[in-house]
Protein backbone atom coordinates (compact mmCIF):
# COMPACT_ATOMS: atom_id res chain seq x y z
CA UNK A 1 0.00 0.00 0.00
CA UNK A 2 0.95 3.52 -0.57
CA UNK A 3 1.95 5.43 2.33
CA UNK A 4 0.64 8.51 0.82
CA UNK A 5 -3.14 6.68 0.94
CA UNK A 6 -1.97 5.83 4.23
CA UNK A 7 -2.23 9.23 5.68
CA UNK A 8 -4.88 10.75 3.75
CA UNK A 9 -7.10 8.68 6.38
CA UNK A 10 -5.99 11.27 9.59
CA UNK A 11 -4.91 8.41 11.88
CA UNK A 12 -0.77 8.57 12.67
CA UNK A 13 1.39 6.35 10.94
CA UNK A 14 3.78 4.75 13.03
CA UNK A 15 6.97 3.15 11.03
CA UNK A 16 10.22 2.22 12.04
CA UNK A 17 13.62 2.53 10.40
CA UNK A 18 16.01 -0.62 9.65
CA UNK A 19 19.80 -0.69 8.40
CA UNK A 20 20.88 -3.68 6.42
CA UNK A 21 23.05 -5.73 8.51
CA UNK A 22 26.60 -7.00 7.42
CA UNK A 23 26.46 -10.39 8.58
CA UNK A 24 24.31 -13.31 8.77
CA UNK A 25 24.37 -12.91 12.70
CA UNK A 26 23.10 -9.00 12.29
CA UNK A 27 20.84 -10.58 9.88
CA UNK A 28 19.07 -12.88 12.58
CA UNK A 29 19.02 -10.15 15.27
CA UNK A 30 16.80 -7.96 12.28
CA UNK A 31 14.51 -10.33 12.26
CA UNK A 32 14.54 -11.19 15.58
CA UNK A 33 14.17 -6.91 16.07
CA UNK A 34 10.92 -6.78 13.34
CA UNK A 35 9.49 -10.27 15.02
CA UNK A 36 9.62 -8.31 18.33
CA UNK A 37 8.17 -5.02 17.04
CA UNK A 38 5.53 -6.12 14.75
CA UNK A 39 3.10 -6.93 17.38
CA UNK A 40 3.04 -2.76 17.76
CA UNK A 41 1.55 -2.89 13.81
CA UNK A 42 3.78 -0.16 12.70
CA UNK A 43 2.08 1.46 8.91
CA UNK A 44 5.34 0.49 7.48
CA UNK A 45 9.09 -0.04 8.12
CA UNK A 46 11.93 1.14 5.97
CA UNK A 47 15.48 0.31 5.05
CA UNK A 48 17.87 2.37 4.49
CA UNK A 49 20.38 2.44 1.41
CA UNK A 50 24.17 2.09 2.46
CA UNK A 51 26.44 4.39 2.19
CA UNK A 52 28.10 4.73 -1.13
CA UNK A 53 24.82 2.54 -2.54
CA UNK A 54 27.06 -0.29 -0.82
CA UNK A 55 23.62 -2.44 0.06
CA UNK A 56 21.51 -1.63 -2.82
CA UNK A 57 20.88 -5.52 -3.48
CA UNK A 58 20.72 -6.18 0.19
CA UNK A 59 18.27 -3.02 0.53
CA UNK A 60 15.85 -4.62 -2.52
CA UNK A 61 15.81 -8.08 -1.07
CA UNK A 62 15.18 -6.86 2.78
CA UNK A 63 12.19 -4.83 1.73
CA UNK A 64 10.88 -7.43 -0.42
CA UNK A 65 11.32 -10.29 2.19
CA UNK A 66 9.92 -8.22 5.25
CA UNK A 67 7.07 -7.21 2.65
CA UNK A 68 5.96 -10.38 1.46
CA UNK A 69 7.43 -13.41 3.63
CA UNK A 70 6.20 -10.59 7.21
CA UNK A 71 3.64 -8.97 5.78
CA UNK A 72 4.38 -5.44 6.65
CA UNK A 73 4.34 -2.40 4.88
CA UNK A 74 7.93 -1.50 3.73
CA UNK A 75 9.87 1.80 1.87
CA UNK A 76 12.73 0.91 0.57
CA UNK A 77 15.30 3.83 1.15
CA UNK A 78 17.35 5.50 -2.73
CA UNK A 79 20.29 7.42 -2.89
CA UNK A 80 22.41 8.71 -5.69
CA UNK A 81 25.54 8.42 -4.77
CA UNK A 82 28.16 7.13 -6.99
CA UNK A 83 24.81 5.35 -9.81
CA UNK A 84 24.08 7.05 -13.25
CA UNK A 85 21.02 7.31 -14.57
CA UNK A 86 20.38 3.79 -15.72
CA UNK A 87 21.59 2.02 -12.73
CA UNK A 88 19.28 4.29 -10.46
CA UNK A 89 16.65 2.64 -13.19
CA UNK A 90 17.73 -0.81 -12.90
CA UNK A 91 17.14 -0.29 -8.89
CA UNK A 92 13.32 1.11 -9.17
CA UNK A 93 12.92 -1.70 -12.06
CA UNK A 94 13.77 -4.55 -8.92
CA UNK A 95 11.65 -2.64 -6.78
CA UNK A 96 8.69 -2.31 -9.18
CA UNK A 97 8.68 -6.16 -9.95
CA UNK A 98 9.40 -7.21 -6.18
CA UNK A 99 5.92 -5.29 -5.60
CA UNK A 100 7.41 -2.44 -3.54
CA UNK A 101 5.22 1.26 -3.61
CA UNK A 102 7.26 3.39 -1.62
CA UNK A 103 10.54 5.04 -2.15
CA UNK A 104 12.02 7.41 0.30
CA UNK A 105 14.22 9.39 -2.93
CA UNK A 106 17.37 10.69 -1.03
CA UNK A 107 20.39 12.44 -2.39
CA UNK A 108 22.76 10.81 -0.02
CA UNK A 109 26.27 11.87 1.62
CA UNK A 110 29.88 12.21 -0.38
CA UNK A 111 31.69 8.89 -0.01
CA UNK A 112 35.20 8.62 2.02
CA UNK A 113 34.14 11.61 4.06
CA UNK A 114 34.68 14.22 1.53
CA UNK A 115 33.13 17.50 2.39
CA UNK A 116 31.63 18.23 -1.16
CA UNK A 117 28.71 15.63 -2.68
CA UNK A 118 29.83 15.56 -6.86
CA UNK A 119 27.32 13.96 -8.45
CA UNK A 120 28.88 10.87 -10.92
CA UNK A 121 28.44 11.75 -14.69
CA UNK A 122 25.28 10.62 -15.73
CA UNK A 123 24.21 10.76 -11.91
CA UNK A 124 22.27 13.12 -9.88
CA UNK A 125 23.21 16.09 -8.04
CA UNK A 126 20.07 16.07 -5.91
CA UNK A 127 17.67 14.66 -4.38
CA UNK A 128 14.98 16.91 -6.38
CA UNK A 129 16.56 15.56 -10.10
CA UNK A 130 15.65 11.71 -8.35
CA UNK A 131 11.70 12.41 -7.87
CA UNK A 132 11.89 14.25 -11.09
CA UNK A 133 13.58 11.25 -12.64
CA UNK A 134 10.96 8.45 -11.23
CA UNK A 135 7.67 11.13 -12.01
CA UNK A 136 9.78 10.98 -15.50
CA UNK A 137 9.83 7.46 -15.83
CA UNK A 138 6.45 7.03 -15.15
CA UNK A 139 6.97 5.12 -11.79
CA UNK A 140 3.92 5.01 -9.97
CA UNK A 141 5.87 4.84 -6.48
CA UNK A 142 4.54 6.68 -3.52
CA UNK A 143 7.81 8.67 -3.12
CA UNK A 144 9.19 10.40 0.06
CA UNK A 145 11.66 12.96 0.58
CA UNK A 146 14.39 13.73 3.37
CA UNK A 147 13.22 16.88 5.71
CA UNK A 148 15.44 18.69 8.26
CA UNK A 149 13.70 20.92 11.21
CA UNK A 150 17.28 22.50 12.35
CA UNK A 151 18.86 22.63 8.29
CA UNK A 152 21.18 20.69 6.27
CA UNK A 153 24.30 20.52 7.35
CA UNK A 154 25.54 21.93 4.03
CA UNK A 155 22.94 24.56 3.70
CA UNK A 156 23.07 26.60 7.17
CA UNK A 157 21.00 28.86 5.20
CA UNK A 158 17.29 27.82 6.27
CA UNK A 159 15.56 29.90 3.99
CA UNK A 160 17.41 28.30 0.89
CA UNK A 161 17.46 25.31 2.70
CA UNK A 162 13.29 24.89 2.24
CA UNK A 163 13.10 26.44 -1.19
CA UNK A 164 15.26 23.22 -1.93
CA UNK A 165 13.00 21.04 -0.20
CA UNK A 166 9.79 22.70 -1.93
CA UNK A 167 11.67 21.18 -4.96
CA UNK A 168 11.58 17.84 -4.16
CA UNK A 169 7.61 18.43 -3.26
CA UNK A 170 7.37 20.43 -6.74
CA UNK A 171 8.90 17.49 -8.65
CA UNK A 172 6.37 14.79 -6.66
CA UNK A 173 7.38 14.02 -3.70
CA UNK A 174 3.96 12.81 -1.80
CA UNK A 175 5.73 13.24 2.31
CA UNK A 176 8.20 13.90 4.18
CA UNK A 177 10.36 12.57 7.03
CA UNK A 178 12.36 14.68 9.06
CA UNK A 179 16.07 13.89 10.49
CA UNK A 180 16.39 13.83 13.73
CA UNK A 181 15.34 15.99 16.01
CA UNK A 182 15.43 16.41 20.15
CA UNK A 183 13.64 20.00 21.06
CA UNK A 184 10.34 20.15 19.39
CA UNK A 185 10.11 23.58 19.05
CA UNK A 186 12.70 23.05 16.12
CA UNK A 187 10.09 21.05 14.12
CA UNK A 188 7.49 23.41 14.98
CA UNK A 189 9.08 26.31 13.94
CA UNK A 190 9.97 24.32 10.40
CA UNK A 191 6.40 23.20 9.86
CA UNK A 192 4.92 26.32 9.84
CA UNK A 193 7.67 27.72 7.86
CA UNK A 194 7.06 24.98 5.39
CA UNK A 195 3.53 25.56 5.34
CA UNK A 196 4.21 29.50 4.90
CA UNK A 197 6.30 28.68 1.49
CA UNK A 198 3.24 26.41 0.40
CA UNK A 199 4.19 23.01 1.21
CA UNK A 200 1.17 21.18 1.73
CA UNK A 201 2.73 17.23 2.11
CA UNK A 202 2.64 15.83 5.19
CA UNK A 203 6.09 15.58 7.36
CA UNK A 204 6.34 12.91 9.51
CA UNK A 205 8.85 13.73 12.70
CA UNK A 206 12.03 11.27 12.89
CA UNK A 207 13.05 10.10 16.34
CA UNK A 208 15.65 8.34 17.98
CA UNK A 209 15.70 7.32 21.49
CA UNK A 210 18.80 7.97 22.80
CA UNK A 211 20.19 4.41 24.08
CA UNK A 212 23.69 5.99 23.88
CA UNK A 213 25.78 9.17 24.85
CA UNK A 214 28.62 8.56 22.95
CA UNK A 215 26.96 7.08 20.02
CA UNK A 216 24.34 10.12 19.67
CA UNK A 217 26.93 12.48 19.79
CA UNK A 218 28.65 10.86 16.97
CA UNK A 219 25.23 10.66 14.68
CA UNK A 220 24.80 14.43 15.79
CA UNK A 221 28.11 15.78 14.85
CA UNK A 222 27.53 14.61 11.35
CA UNK A 223 23.74 15.53 10.86
CA UNK A 224 23.94 18.90 12.40
CA UNK A 225 20.98 17.67 15.15
CA UNK A 226 21.35 19.90 18.43
CA UNK A 227 21.06 17.64 21.81
CA UNK A 228 19.52 20.43 24.17
CA UNK A 229 22.07 21.32 27.09
CA UNK A 230 19.39 20.11 29.43
CA UNK A 231 18.80 17.11 28.02
CA UNK A 232 22.52 16.39 27.81
CA UNK A 233 22.89 17.26 31.48
CA UNK A 234 20.58 14.87 32.32
CA UNK A 235 22.65 12.21 30.24
CA UNK A 236 26.10 13.12 31.70
CA UNK A 237 24.79 12.90 35.36
CA UNK A 238 24.17 9.52 34.41
CA UNK A 239 27.90 8.79 34.16
CA UNK A 240 28.59 4.97 32.70
CA UNK A 241 25.26 3.42 34.03
CA UNK A 242 23.93 2.63 30.44
CA UNK A 243 20.81 1.61 32.08
CA UNK A 244 20.09 5.27 33.53
CA UNK A 245 21.08 6.97 30.11
CA UNK A 246 18.57 4.36 28.39
CA UNK A 247 15.93 5.31 30.60
CA UNK A 248 16.63 9.20 30.22
CA UNK A 249 16.82 8.31 26.59
CA UNK A 250 13.27 6.51 26.59
CA UNK A 251 11.63 9.24 28.32
CA UNK A 252 12.62 12.18 26.55
CA UNK A 253 11.77 10.22 23.23
CA UNK A 254 8.42 9.20 24.94
CA UNK A 255 7.78 12.68 25.64
CA UNK A 256 8.65 14.30 22.55
CA UNK A 257 5.99 11.79 20.53
CA UNK A 258 3.04 12.28 22.81
CA UNK A 259 3.72 16.05 22.58
CA UNK A 260 3.80 15.94 18.96
CA UNK A 261 1.09 13.58 18.36
CA UNK A 262 -1.42 15.67 20.80
CA UNK A 263 -1.04 18.56 18.45
CA UNK A 264 -1.64 16.46 15.20
CA UNK A 265 1.58 15.50 13.78
CA UNK A 266 1.30 12.92 10.97
CA UNK A 267 2.95 10.47 12.51
CA UNK A 268 6.60 9.33 14.02
CA UNK A 269 9.26 7.95 12.01
CA UNK A 270 11.50 5.54 14.67
CA UNK A 271 15.08 5.33 14.03
CA UNK A 272 15.47 2.20 15.82
CA UNK A 273 19.10 1.14 14.80
CA UNK A 274 17.87 -2.56 14.52
CA UNK A 275 17.34 -2.38 18.14
CA UNK A 276 13.47 -3.01 19.47
CA UNK A 277 13.67 -1.96 23.46
CA UNK A 278 13.46 1.66 23.03
CA UNK A 279 11.23 1.81 20.44
CA UNK A 280 8.82 -0.57 22.05
CA UNK A 281 9.00 0.75 25.10
CA UNK A 282 8.01 4.05 24.16
CA UNK A 283 5.15 2.81 21.05
CA UNK A 284 3.97 0.62 24.18
CA UNK A 285 3.05 3.66 26.57
CA UNK A 286 1.82 5.61 23.69
CA UNK A 287 -0.55 3.67 22.99
CA UNK A 288 -1.75 3.21 26.71
CA UNK A 289 -2.27 7.00 26.38
P1 LIG B 1 19.06 16.99 -1.08
O1 LIG B 1 17.61 17.24 -0.87
O2 LIG B 1 19.54 16.89 -2.47
O3 LIG B 1 19.85 18.14 -0.30
C1 LIG B 1 21.25 18.03 -0.13
C2 LIG B 1 21.84 19.43 0.04
O4 LIG B 1 21.79 20.12 -1.20
C3 LIG B 1 21.07 20.30 1.04
O5 LIG B 1 22.01 21.10 1.72
C4 LIG B 1 20.20 21.17 0.14
O6 LIG B 1 19.85 22.41 0.74
C5 LIG B 1 21.10 21.34 -1.07
N1 LIG B 1 20.36 21.55 -2.33
C6 LIG B 1 19.29 20.87 -2.78
N2 LIG B 1 18.92 21.33 -3.99
C7 LIG B 1 19.80 22.30 -4.33
C8 LIG B 1 19.97 23.15 -5.47
N3 LIG B 1 19.13 23.08 -6.50
N4 LIG B 1 20.98 24.03 -5.47
C9 LIG B 1 21.86 24.11 -4.43
N5 LIG B 1 21.76 23.34 -3.31
C10 LIG B 1 20.73 22.44 -3.28
N6 LIG B 1 21.57 8.55 3.63
C11 LIG B 1 21.97 7.38 3.07
O7 LIG B 1 23.09 7.28 2.56
N7 LIG B 1 21.14 6.28 3.06
C12 LIG B 1 19.89 6.32 3.61
O8 LIG B 1 19.17 5.32 3.57
C13 LIG B 1 19.45 7.54 4.22
N8 LIG B 1 18.22 7.62 4.78
C14 LIG B 1 17.79 8.83 5.28
C15 LIG B 1 16.49 8.93 5.79
C16 LIG B 1 16.00 10.13 6.30
C17 LIG B 1 14.59 10.21 6.82
C18 LIG B 1 16.86 11.28 6.32
C19 LIG B 1 16.36 12.58 6.89
C20 LIG B 1 18.15 11.18 5.82
C21 LIG B 1 18.63 9.98 5.30
N9 LIG B 1 19.91 9.85 4.76
C22 LIG B 1 20.33 8.66 4.21
C23 LIG B 1 20.86 10.97 4.83
C24 LIG B 1 20.85 11.84 3.54
O9 LIG B 1 21.32 11.07 2.46
C25 LIG B 1 21.78 13.02 3.78
O10 LIG B 1 21.22 13.88 4.74
C26 LIG B 1 22.24 13.79 2.54
O11 LIG B 1 23.30 14.63 2.93
C27 LIG B 1 21.17 14.66 1.90
O12 LIG B 1 20.21 13.93 1.27
P2 LIG B 1 18.88 14.68 0.71
O13 LIG B 1 18.10 13.66 0.01
O14 LIG B 1 18.21 15.44 1.78
O15 LIG B 1 19.56 15.68 -0.33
Amino acid sequence: MRIADLLVTGRPVFSFEFFPPKTPAGEAGLFRTIDHLRELEPAFVSVTYGAGGSTRDKTVDLVRRIKHDIGIETMAHLTCVGAVADEIDSVLRQLRAAGIENVLALRGDAPNNDVQFTAVPGGFQYASQLVTFIRQRGYEFCVAAAAYPEGHVECRDRDLDLQHLKAKVDAGADLLITQLFFDNRDFDVFVERARLLGIRSPIIPGIMPITNLAQIERFTSMCGARIPDELRQRLLACGDDEQAVRAVGVEHAFEQCRDLLARGAAGIHFYTLNQSLATRAICERLQRN
